[in-house]
């Protein structure tokens, strides 16, 4: 669904290439985490994606990235839109209107939806996340994390081919983050969508992810399953990311030769791993 070849980017303004010579292959239906440090080029791959990069930002645009078989570079913004649909980091530059409502009708109507099915999109995404009571607010009162939502809504509703999400639980407690999540994944499952989703923590990715990628430097550091990436301790320490918690104390186990199971992704592996090294 997603092909991107020996993709390398960098900004007019930028000194550095903010993506340097990545490939990737994403099949459709898969649900790919992205994390890194900051300034390390996960939005600038979002961009990359939704066609932001080039039609945006101008720059050096080397390789390709195919979305659907179509190449971005070649395909308008508008075409581009209705195969994927993005939530970017900054949520507020983001909204067009004033009201909920109008927030979510704005891209249906703007893609020419046939007006009788208009209605029952609307209901079904805000139902979805979980917002429906919000329907007639207006925007300037809601919260960050229920902008979020909303935002996200306004996007399911269109039921696009691919997701890219940049952030969308920025704003979030944890388990409003974990609720997200949820949502996105049922929503992926039961409609075959590819997502692409930026997140900085990593332990919520790796519970539902099927693929996460550490980007640093602009480039695709580690590509694998949760369990295979959350593996490479030292790599993701020297990337900037804290491994979760149950994962540092099964490896710090492990490098004290006391465990030698797998990889540890959450409490209840961890409580399996201590029982294995106390038996
Ligand atoms: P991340 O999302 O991982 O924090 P970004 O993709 O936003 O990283 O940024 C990657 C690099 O590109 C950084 O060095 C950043 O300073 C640079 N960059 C991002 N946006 C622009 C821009 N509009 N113009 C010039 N450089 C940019
Ligand atoms: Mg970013």
């Amino acid at each position: 669904m997603i092909e991107i070849s020996n993709l390398s980017f960098r900004y007019r303004e930028g000194e550095d290439l903010a993506l340097r010579n990545v490939s990737l292959t994403i099949p459709s239906g898969q649900f790919v985490g992205v994390t890194g440090a900051a300034g390390s080029g996960k939005s600038t791959l979002t961009y990359a994606i939704n066609g932001i990069v080039p039609h945006c930002y101008p720059g050096d645009f080397y390789g390709a990235v195919r979305i659907d078989g179509h190449d971005t570079a070649e395909t308008s913004l508008t075409d581009l839109s209705r195969l994927v649909g993005s939530v970017c980091q900054d949520i507020d530059s983001q909204m067009v209107s004033s009201v909920v409502e109008d927030e979510m009708l704005f891209g249906l109507e703007n893609f020419g939806f046939p007006k009788d099915e208009i209605e029952g999109r609307v209901t079904r995404a805000l139902a979805d996340m979980g917002i429906s009571d919000l329907r007639d607010r207006a925007i300037s009162s809601l919260s960050g994390g229920q902008k979020q939502k909303v935002a996200v809504a306004a996007i399911l509703a269109m039921e696009p081919a691919v997701l890219v999400l940049d952030e969308p639980t920025a704003e979030l407690d944890p388990a409003s983050s974990k609720g997200v999540f949820d949502l996105l994944a049922r929503y992926a499952r039961i409609h075959g969508t590819t997502v692409v989703v930026v997140e900085q923590k990593i332990a919520l990715l790796s519970a539902y992810a099927d693929r996460i990628l550490i980007v640093k430097d602009g480039g695709v550091y580690l590509d694998g399953a949760p369990a295979d990436v959350l593996a490479h301790a030292d790599e993701l320490r020297e990337s900037g990311i804290n491994c979760p918690r149950a994962t540092s104390l099964a490896n710090r186990l492990r490098a004290r030769g006391l465990y030698a199971g797998p990889v540890c992704r959450n409490v209840d592996d961890a409580v399996a791993a201590v029982e294995e090294v106390i038996a």
